[in-house]
């Protein structure tokens, strides 16, 4: 099976000149959907990790199911507003444009091993955004998990240091 092929591309979405990955036609497919959780759950199978974080709302549907295989707990990072208790902000910049993201501020225990997964790895703002509220939290993120990354953007760069798993690149 070859998760690639399974990938669909959508030129211009959501912006003039964005090529973007979706990944409804991987999602769709049980097989494939199964053989990407697996493969991104595998390599941390023997790391303890306690809570899988998930940024809304593709890193729900590709780490809920990692968090289930792995054992671990999941904790949801969303868009401001969303989250009903009390949360941490962080504004970070996008491939395109500007967001910020929450996390509860109980979600992580200090000292928690934390697996961060996501669909994609673009310009890596995400990703350091989720990575900075963890640990400001007092969790210790053991790896970054992604389904697909953007190689030409250089996202690991903003990341650097940490233990990054992506399945397929561009
Ligand atoms: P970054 O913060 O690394 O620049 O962008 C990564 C975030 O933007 C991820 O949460 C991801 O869901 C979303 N994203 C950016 N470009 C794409 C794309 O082409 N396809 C998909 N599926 N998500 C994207």
């Amino acid at each position: 099976m070859n998760l690639r092929e399974k990938i669909r591309n959508i030129p211009d979405f959501p912006q003039q000149g964005i090529q973007f990955k979706d990944i409804t036609t991987l999602l769709k497919d049980g097989k494939a959907f199964r053989l990407a959780i697996d493969m991104l759950a595998a390599p941390y199978k023997d790391k303890n990790i306690d809570i899988v974080i998930g940024p809304e709302a593709r890193g729900f549907a590709i780490g809920a199911p990692v968090a289930y295989v792995l054992e671990a707990g999941f904790v949801p990072i969303r868009k401001p507003g969303k989250l009903p208790a009390e949360t941490i902000k962080y504004e970070y910049s996008l491939e395109y444009g500007k967001d910020a993201l929450e996390i509860h501020k109980d979600a992580i225990e200090a000292g928690s091993r934390v697996l961060i997964v996501d669909d994609l790895l673009a310009t890596g703002g995400t990703t350091r955004a989720t990575v900075n509220m963890v640990e400001q939290l007092g969790g210790r993120v053991i790896g970054l998990a992604f389904l697909i990354e953007l190689s030409f953007l250089n996202g690991r760069q903003v990341i650097a240091g940490y233990d990054i798993t992506s399945l397929v690149e561009y």
